[in-house]
């Protein structure tokens, strides 16, 4: 089973400690979140949070209007959700194993991180990118993935997963993945192809991929990289 420790040995793209300084800052807020509606007797507890409330915004750190992210319709009337926002395109659907326990992660990170929303139900284009909020590993030939938004984490069950996630670190692009498919059933690239961007789309859909085009998000000063990642 992935665990916090084995998730440690983790080294795989170039700017890991910046990203993962931001995702503890993310994870601090969300903790805060999480008080804030623990202490709130006016919120329910057991149910689905459907939007961050007033109380929730002491979560925002930055100056500017707010975001109000929502739990939105089903995605194509399936038994996933999608969540959006009022205020801009951010949009993704909620997987089941990753968010659904804690859609209140995503929505704190989206209220945190604005700058970064990507509308998740569009097409998406190569190159892509991992986000720097999800760890993944190969664990024994699967998909190891943790989103640390919500805490959550998946083995993915199917060979193309780990393919794809593979793929995109080493170039940005799907090809590698293709080529380990076709290899790997026997067939032409051109049904290799159609797996892939299939499978590929179910991740970017659910905010597992993102657009290879970082967004604008300033740099840690040298002063604040003094600590390990490991402490
Ligand atoms: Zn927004």
């Amino acid at each position: 089973m992935l665990d916090s420790a084995s998730m440690d040995g983790i080294s795989n793209a170039e700017g890991q400690e910046a990203r993962w300084r931001k995702a503890l800052k993310v994870g601090r807020i969300r903790q805060r979140v999480v008080e804030a509606r623990i202490t709130d007797p006016g919120q329910p507890a057991a149910e689905l949070p459907r939007s961050i409330s007033d109380s929730d915004r002491l979560a925002g750190d930055s100056a500017g209007p707010q975001h109000r992210p929502f739990l939105g319709e089903r995605f194509e009337g399936g038994p996933e959700s999608v969540v959006r926002c009022h205020d801009c395109a951010w949009a993704q659907v909620v997987d089941e194993d990753l968010h659904e326990d804690d859609v209140a992660g995503l929505f704190a990170w989206h209220v945190a991180l604005p700058a970064e929303a990507v509308d998740h139900l569009l097409l998406f284009n190569v190159p892509l990118a991992i986000p720097y909020y999800i760890r993944w590993e190969d664990n024994n030939g699967l998909l190891a993935l943790r989103d640390e938004r919500t805490g959550g984490y998946h083995l993915r069950f199917n060979h193309e997963c780990l393919a794809i996630f593979n793929s995109i670190a080493a170039d940005g692009t799907l090809d590698g993945a293709i080529a380990t498919e076709a290899r790997r059933l026997g067939i032409a690239r051109r049904p290799a192809m159609n797996d892939i961007v299939f499978i590929a789309s179910d991740l970017y859909r659910k905010g597992l991929l993102r657009p290879a085009s970082e967004p604008k998000v300033a740099s840690p000063s040298r002063s604040d990289r003094s600590s390990s990642l490991r402490d």
